[in-house]
């Protein structure tokens, strides 16, 4: 009986541990096939560790470049700059057919891949605001003017010209109920919560937390995300560096620079 029960648990134990391996390999193999990942390969070389990341590869200025900072020190240049690759993602959009729907080709390709996740999860989510124009950014500008005065609209509205939106690169991403569209209250939602802890594995970064607000010169948006690539996304993830400007070193702030 003994020999037997030694036995036993000699198949346990290797079960054991063939298990663990088992579920290392499927945990890797969810990342390596991360099709974000892949397709990003092809303009991009694999995430690199934190002592081997390069930090110039990409301009920080150049409003074409993915890890281009748009912030209140750093206008777009031109102000006016308009992507040339627009296009609006297979995804649902709270307003089908607007302008603001557009974006990036790399990053509704990555929007594409994020929505599909987080409908994996259980989650439904729509595209509430892309792409804005010099123009149109100067239309939402001055109704927050309106509405609560300049100092407040600085707070809650780029100025045209300094809007990340404009580089086709920004997404603002809502619940498909609905729930705390562009409020606060939507980083309490399972969505907010979600894209808050997955966003980064599709190239996107939460651009204004809670506790970066004189970093980054907004106030908390759960729903704003930026695409930078997985390289970017997975570096600043892993190094737990929030903000663009941090992890670059770049000004940034609620002070207005004026545009050249
Ligand atoms: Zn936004």
């Amino acid at each position: 009986m003994r020999i037997k029960a030694v036995a036993i648990s000699v198949v346990v134990l290797a079960l054991l541990a063939g298990g663990g391996t088992w579920w290392r390999i499927a945990h890797r193999q969810s990342y390596v096939s991360n099709p974000v990942q892949n397709s990003n390969s092809t303009t991009t070389p694999p995430a690199k560790n934190s002592d081997g990341f390069n930090k110039t590869k990409y301009s920080l200025t150049d409003p074409t470049s993915l890890w281009v900072v748009a912030n209140k020190q750093h206008p777009l240049q031109p102000v006016n700059y308009v992507p040339a690759d627009l296009t609006v993602p297979s995804v649902p959009l709270v307003s089908p057919g607007a302008d603001n729907m557009q974006m990036r080709v790399a990053t509704a390709s990555a929007v594409t891949q994020l929505f599909a996740a987080a409908k994996q999860a259980g989650l439904n989510l729509e595209v509430v605001s892309g792409y804005r124009s010099y123009t149109y950014q100067q239309t939402v500008y001055s109704r927050y003017v309106t509405r609560s005065g300049q100092a407040t609209a600085d707070q809650e509205s780029a100025r045209p010209g300094y809007s990340e939106h404009q580089t086709g690169l920004a997404v603002d991403i809502g619940a498909a109920s609905g729930k705390c569209a562009l409020e606060a209250c939507f980083g309490t939602t399972p969505e907010g919560q979600w894209l808050a802890a997955n966003a980064y594995r599709y190239g996107f970064i939460l651009r204004y937390p809670a506790d970066k607000v004189t970093v980054t010169g907004y106030e908390y948006e759960p729903w704003h995300f930026r695409y930078v690539g997985t390289d970017l996304s997975s570096e600043m993830h892993q190094q737990d560096i929030e903000t663009l400007e941090d992890f670059f070193g770049v000004t940034g702030g609620t002070v207005y620079k004026a545009a050249p």
